[in-house]
């Protein structure tokens, strides 16, 4: 079994519903368990900012899945979703990047792990410290932690609620 932790985010409505199906997707997957999960948290879109705000949240997983089989499934729920590829970085439906795959580096066409952009991103970083406040990344050598009070904007991913 990997230990994975992966990221959740979506801009277009329904948000909070498409967090949902993405999660039962996920946990429906007899390959998958989700073994903690942040709180969703609301944020500014960064890089391309002319576009409505993100839902984000961070799962740790456990898998029996290949890293490349677990891309599929991931990128097979933003399909099912009814992600449209259109501007990189845009708008989405759902994302699902995978942050951290078993402290694994992995480089192929397809598939960067570690995330190359997750330590400078608040809106990944803050949910995981959530759920891995002293999980490593090692080519950092730094904590979540200790990333999020290097980061500028952190305090600007607040967690969200529904009501
Ligand atoms: P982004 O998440 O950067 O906004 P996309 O979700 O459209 O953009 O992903 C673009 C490509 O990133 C995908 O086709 C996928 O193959 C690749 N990719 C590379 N590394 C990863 C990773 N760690 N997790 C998810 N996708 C990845
Ligand atoms: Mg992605």
């Amino acid at each position: 079994m990997k230990k994975v932790w992966i990221g959740l985010g979506t801009n277009i409505e329904p948000r909070q519903e498409h967090i949902q199906q993405a999660l039962e997707l996920l946990a429906k997957n007899s390959c998958i368990t989700i073994r903690k999960q942040s709180s969703i948290y609301e944020t500014a879109p960064v890089g391309y900012t002319d576009q409505a705000d993100f839902l984000n949240m961070v799962l740790e997983i456990e898998t029996s899945l290949s890293a490349e089989a677990l891309l599929d499934f991931c990128q097979g729920i933003e399909q099912q979703l009814g992600r449209k590829r259109t501007i990189r970085f845009g708008p989405r439906t759902i994302d699902l990047d995978i942050l951290i795959y078993n402290n694994e580096n992995i480089k192929t066409e397809r598939l960067i792990i570690p995330h190359p952009r997750m330590h400078e991103r608040a809106f990944v970083l803050v949910p995981l410290s959530e759920i891995a406040n002293e999980l490593l990344l090692e080519k950092q050598n730094k904590r979540v932690g200790d990333l999020i009070a290097e980061l500028p904007d952190a305090h600007d991913v607040k967690k969200w609620s529904s009501e």
